[in-house]
Parts: C-alpha cells; structure tokens; sequence
C-alpha cells in the first residue's frame, strides 16, 4: 500500500490560490513544502489538493506522540472550554502544578527539582542562564561550537552558526566563551571517539587558563546531542567528564534538551541516554504535542533563587497547553515511546548503512535512538561537504511524497524527526523512497564528475 501520494504538481491549484497571497508573509519565514496544509494525521500529512506526505521532520522535532494524536486533541478541546488564559500568577490553575510535578520527577538526580514553564525553545534557555547567575552571582556562560539555542538576542549570542541566524545580528552578549564540541566525524587529527573526549576536555581546562577562571563561571549550556548542528553524537564519556568538573567547580550544568527530549533517544531524555545528572534541564518543541510550551527544570536549591517575578511572562505555562503537555505524558507511558524510538531507529539505521554501501556520498551515520542522521560529503578525505547534492535529495523526495529535513553546520545533513507513532509500514515506504531519491543523486553526481574529467 502506497501512503504517500503526489497526484498534482507542487503547489497544486488549490494551494497556489492561498499562496498568490503569501506576499504579506515576512520574508523571514521561508517554508519548505511548497503546498498549503489540510490536515494531518500521525506521520502523515494532506495538502488542499489531497496529496499526501509522509512526515519525517515532525514540525522541526515537535510531534514525537504524532500530528493531531486524538487524546491530545480531546485535551485542547476539554480545556479551551474551561478557560483559555488566566495568567499562573493572578490565577493558578491544576494543569500548570500537575505537569510540573511530574516533568519534576521524571528528571534524573536524588535532589528535589523544581519546573517553571515558557512559551519557547529559546525563552527556556533564556531563563535557565538568568537562574543560573543569579544563583551563582558570576558572569560567564561557557558554550560550543555548531551549538543551537534559539534566535531571541541572549540564545542567538549562544548559537553558533552564522549564515542564516547571526549575521548582521550583533554585538551579541558579553561574558560568552565557546570551545569546541567533542565531533569524532570532523575532529582534526584523530577520529577516535576516546581521544576526541579527551581533547574536548583539554580545550575547556585550556579555557580556563586563557579566558575566564571557573570561579567566575556562571553555567555551561550543551545539547546532549547537538539537534541543528546534524546531531552531533558526543564519545559516550564525554558529557560525564563534563559534569564532573562542572561539578567540582561550582559551574552549574545545563543541558538543554529542546531537541534530545520526550522520547527521541529511545530514553525519555538525553540526559538518561547518557547518564548524566544536569544542574537544569530546558524542554520544549515536543511537550505539548505541537502547542507552545517550554519548561525550565532544575535543582530546588538553584530554582528557588531566582525570586518572585525574577522569570515569567504574559502567556508562560498557558493552561490548554500545560494540560495537552500531560496527555502527552500520558502518550509517552501508554504507547511506550521510549521503546518504539529504539525500534524506529534501528529501522532506519539498518536502511542507511545499507545504502552507505551503495552510495559514496554517504560519509557518516550518528545520533542515539530515533534520533539518527547521515552527513554528506563528496570526497571521504576532505569531508567536502555535499550541500547541493543533499537538497537535490530532499528536494526529490518531496515531490515523491516524504517530507524530509536537513540540518549541519554545511547544510549537508539529514536527519530524522519523524514522529515516533508512525507504523514500521509508512517507515519502509518512506525509507524506499529516500534511498531511490539518493540513489539517483549519486548517480548524476557520478556522471557529471565523470563528464567534467572529459570521460
Ligand atoms: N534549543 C535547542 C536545542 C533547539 O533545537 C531549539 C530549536 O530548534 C531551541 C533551543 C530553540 O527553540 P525555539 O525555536 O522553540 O525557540
């Protein structure tokens, strides 16, 4: 059974006559498929003109329980009823206290946590480094390279990529110090998983000899697996050297797990994945189920010194979106999740290196659970980056239905995001479709490398 199902051009009829219009749409939200949304369902979605994708970005990471998930759905139906906004702090309500305490209790570590909540990615990052000095009393903020943090002024000073995020975006925030992430695929010199761990910690004790003493360090803010970067997959002890010298220097540990989170490691975080037990945790994209929503956890001791009014906002912790946020927990336990990601990313993995063997364009496979991604490149020496030939991919999978994402800081990464309730079925024929897309790419990249050497 085919799900996917392309039966006009891209955009067909019914969306070019929404998009004659898209002239008043900023410039600065570019979209990807060309067509107009209809609805979608699970790991699928319908256009105005009845073409059906098969979705395997999931809203940028933010559908792991699946597009429309009926109990999610009935959620923000029931709760929109009730009452759409009060503000937590004129009025509380349960849904806010409730997924609080359970996010609270799903983190790892003995010491109690405490949750605040937000409406995005980089509003949690934000407020976790506001936390963090005002905890600490100090200035720095250590952070990497090929890291993502959001786009508001004190996350984009963290983000590290400069074409399209930073450029002419500055003077960025003081008191920022970035060393390089431990990335055995692109690590100068060695590519021993073991010994890049051990350099990358060497950079961050040089830092501390050249640029700022840890006593004036605030906190140190990494992805478990950097997500826009092409997920970059630390040597498995890296993240546990880091803690430990965090640790032992009063350096408190952010893991911002916007990304890694609910589910995508085959773990309910990264953190677990890793074994790791961070100072704060940032959540957002997948927690409510495609509403916004985003939370700040940390440790009791760290939480309870930001102060009354220290962090908020208008619409922080909206209600509708803190009650689909625990019908998504709910999803998370009762679907099992945790296991199905394993076994999405096993499926994939399985395809990939399969095609790795057929096509040389293929130059690395990473990431942990359905988190997975494969990098590009035209020369396995150099490491080239093959940034049109992956479009060229993506592009023709499109038009053949799949919806796919790409990612890295040369934009010659795809990765996976596809929402962990599509079936083993939609998965094959999305990853059939995939492999002919890379199959035909490699060939043409094949054929004019062979034409332009006059063969
Ligand atoms: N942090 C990480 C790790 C992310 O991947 C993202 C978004 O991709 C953000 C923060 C920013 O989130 P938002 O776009 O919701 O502001």
């Amino acid at each position: 059974m085919a799900f996917a199902k392309i039966h006009t051009d891209l955009p067909g009829p019914k969306s070019v006559k929404i998009l004659e219009k898209q002239g008043s749409v900023a410039r600065a939200f570019g979209t990807f498929v060309p067509s107009i949304v209809d609805y979608a369902k699970g790991a699928r979605v319908w256009d105005l003109d009845g073409n059906v994708f098969l979705d395997m970005a999931g809203g940028v990471g933010c559908l792991n329980v699946g597009h429309s998930h009926p109990k999610v759905v009935q959620t923000i139906q029931r709760e929109a009823e009730r009452f759409t906004h009060t503000d937590f702090t004129v009025i509380p309500y349960e849904s806010y206290i409730e997924l609080a305490d359970r996010l609270c209790r799903m983190m790892p570590g003995e010491e109690r946590k405490r949750a605040a909540f937000f409406n995005s990615g980089t509003e949690a990052v934000e407020n976790a480094i506001k936390i963090a000095r005002k905890a600490t009393g100090k200035r720095g903020i250590i952070c990497f390279e090929g890291a993502f943090h959001g786009r508001t002024m004190l996350s984009l000073s963290l983000t590290s990529k400069v074409k399209p995020y930073k450029e002419k975006m500055g003077p960025f925030f003081n008191d920022i110090y970035r060393i390089p992430y431990p990335n055995p695929y692109r690590w100068m010199g060695t590519n021993d998983p073991e010994e890049v761990s051990e350099q990358a910690i060497e950079a961050l004790l040089n830092l501390f000899i050249t640029q700022i003493p840890p006593s004036e360090v605030a906190a140190l803010i990494i992805e478990p697996i950097q997500g826009e970067a092409g997920f970059i997959t630390p040597p498995a002890s890296y993240l546990k050297a880091l803690q430990k010298i965090c640790n032992e220097t009063g350096i408190i540990f952010i893991a911002d797990e916007v990304q890694t989170g609910y589910g995508r490691t085959g773990e309910f975080l990264g953190s677990h994945y890793f074994g790791i037990e961070p100072d704060i945790i940032t959540l957002g994209k997948s927690i409510a189920g495609g509403l916004p929503l985003s939370a700040v956890i940390g440790r009791k001791s760290i939480m309870d010194t930001a102060g009354d009014g220290a962090v908020g906002g208008t619409f922080v912790g909206n209600p509708i979106s803190c009650a689909a946020g625990l019908a998504v927990l709910d999803i998370y336990e009762e679907e099992k999740l945790g296991e199905k990601a394993q076994q999405i990313g096993n499926q994939i993995f399985e395809k990939v290196r399969a095609m790795k063997d057929k096509s040389t364009l293929i130059g690395d496979i990473r990431g942990a659970g359905a988190m997975l991604a494969f990098e590009l490149v035209r020369d396995h020496d150099t490491l080239e980056p093959a940034d049109t030939e992956t479009l060229e991919i993506i592009q023709k999978c499109l038009k053949k239905g799949v919806i796919l994402f790409k990612a890295g800081l040369y934009n010659n990464v795809i990765r996976f995001l596809v929402p962990l309730v599509i079936s083993e079925k939609e998965l094959e024929e999305a990853l059939d479709i995939i492999e002919e897309s890379v199959m035909e790419v490699t060939e043409n990249f094949y054929s004019n490398r062979l034409s332009m050497a006059g063969v």
